[in-house]
């Protein structure tokens, strides 16, 4: 049987990405796993400042999940933080100077080189930092100092 992203099997990694973003907890954003139309790795949806909506293809691959992931959590940091601002469709602002929002499918270079997708496809890139062969980063539990050394459980 073939086995598909689900957002149980991705939480955890949903928080390692929201806490490295630094999202604050009263944003919410919905996370749908999905058959989305080919070529679409996933998508972001901007309803207002605190819901967003990221979806991710169930499809992909794992580092492909990550990335995807990351890249479309970035876009909900860019919103959070006003990088990126909606004027009215198909306008949007970033960095306070006036962007055209190019549909993928209909203008693909436009799309491809706006900036927050450039900003997001170099954060999505970072997952091989992120999460080391995939992996979620080992939490080190804090026991406590004695002078200058700090003692870690493993
Ligand atoms: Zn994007």
């Amino acid at each position: 049987m073939t086995k598909y992203a689900t957002l149980k099997q991705y939480q955890p990694y949903i928080d390692v990405i929201r806490k490295d973003l630094k999202i604050p907890d009263n944003v919410y954003v919905e996370v749908k796993f999905a058959a989305l139309r080919s070529s679409r790795d996933g998508d972001c949806t901007y309803h207002h400042s605190r819901y967003m909506v990221v979806r991710v293809s169930k499809f992909l691959l794992h580092t492909e999940v990550l990335d995807t992931l990351m890249h479309e959590f970035r876009h909900v940091y860019q919103r959070v933080n006003k990088l990126l601002v909606f004027v009215k469709r198909g306008k949007e602002l970033w960095n306070n100077k006036e962007f055209i929002q190019y549909s993928a499918r209909k203008n693909w270079n436009g799309y491809y080189n706006a900036p927050w997708e450039v900003d997001a496809r170099l954060y999505g890139e970072y997952n091989k930092i992120l999460f080391p062969g995939g992996k979620l980063p080992v939490q080190r539990k804090y026991i406590g100092k004695v002078g200058k050394i700090t003692f870690y459980k493993i």
